[in-house]
């Protein structure tokens, strides 16, 4: 399943409250869990890696209020990613051993429903493949707990085979920690290198447009699918169908069990 995420807000953002977000759910608050999280920054061609830093060192303090601590593993640094998802590139050979899940976010006017069943896994190991292909380049040295973001100038190719199908994509995550069921349904487990880390690949773009609110998701989120977590009903969730909130987020108790028993 291609997911949706509709660009519900909390209501009209307070200038006067920009700096100091108030909760989604009033008098909700952190249940005190802490979760370290070690993050590898690699960003491809035409990203500025200052930029990158600073918006990152923003999205640090959401996650933090959430209990989640963001450790950069050094600056950003650059990485090719040669072919932008949705590009015509060949598809490689894959012997699917990897199980593993993974999670695709696209803004409105994306879905999944111009594709299915084996042509949708066709699909997918086609226009996943240029990407992909940078999770068996790690760093096998990296602590536990590492997630590896990478920022590319644009997650589709101008000139998509893919279409509209993923005309709006914004970011996808890759995680081992993810249960096969709730998996996207593409099918990228076939793609995926033995060991690979769980990885979130954003589209600078839909990362950077959003700076009119004072509390953006996008990526926090990915790194809650990197974490394990699925999507949820929850409206106020860090996890929920909402993007371009003006409030904090929530993460339940329940999600933190997942959090920690993965
Ligand atoms: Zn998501």
């Amino acid at each position: 399943m291609l997911l949706l995420l509709a660009g519900l807000a909390c209501g009209p953002g307070d200038p006067g409250a920009a700096s100091a977000p108030a909760p989604c759910r009033p008098g909700s608050a952190p249940a005190g869990h802490t979760r370290s999280v070690t993050l590898q920054v690699r960003v491809g061609p035409g990203v500025d890696p200052d930029a990158v830093q600073a918006r990152l060192d923003r999205d640090r303090e959401l996650a933090a209020w959430l209990g989640l601590s963001l450790v950069a593993d050094g600056p950003p640094r650059p990485v090719a990613l040669d072919a932008p998802i949705g590009g015509d590139s060949a598809i490689p050979a894959s012997d699917g051993r990897t199980a593993g899940g993974g999670s695709v976010d696209a803004g409105k006017g994306a879905g999944d429903r111009a594709a299915g069943g084996d042509d949708r896994a066709a699909r997918a190991r086609r226009l996943f493949a240029p990407a992909l292909g940078l999770l068996a380049d790690r760093d096998a040295a990296a602590p536990a707990d590492t997630v590896d973001i990478v920022v590319t100038r644009r997650l589709v190719a101008e000139q998509s085979s893919a279409g509209e199908a993923l005309a709006r994509l914004e970011a996808f995550t890759v995680s081992p920690r993810m249960a096969p069921a709730t998996a996207g349904g593409f099918d990228l487990s076939a793609l995926l290198p033995p060991g690979y880390r769980p990885t979130v690949f954003v589209s600078w773009r839909a990362w950077s447009q959003d700076r009119a609110a004072p509390v953006d998701s996008l990526l926090v989120h990915e790194l809650g699918h990197a974490l394990g977590l699925s999507h949820v009903d929850d409206p106020d969730n860090l996890m929920g169908p909402r993007r371009w909130s003006s409030c904090l987020p929530v993460i339940d108790e329940a999600q933190w069990e997942v959090i920690r028993s993965r």
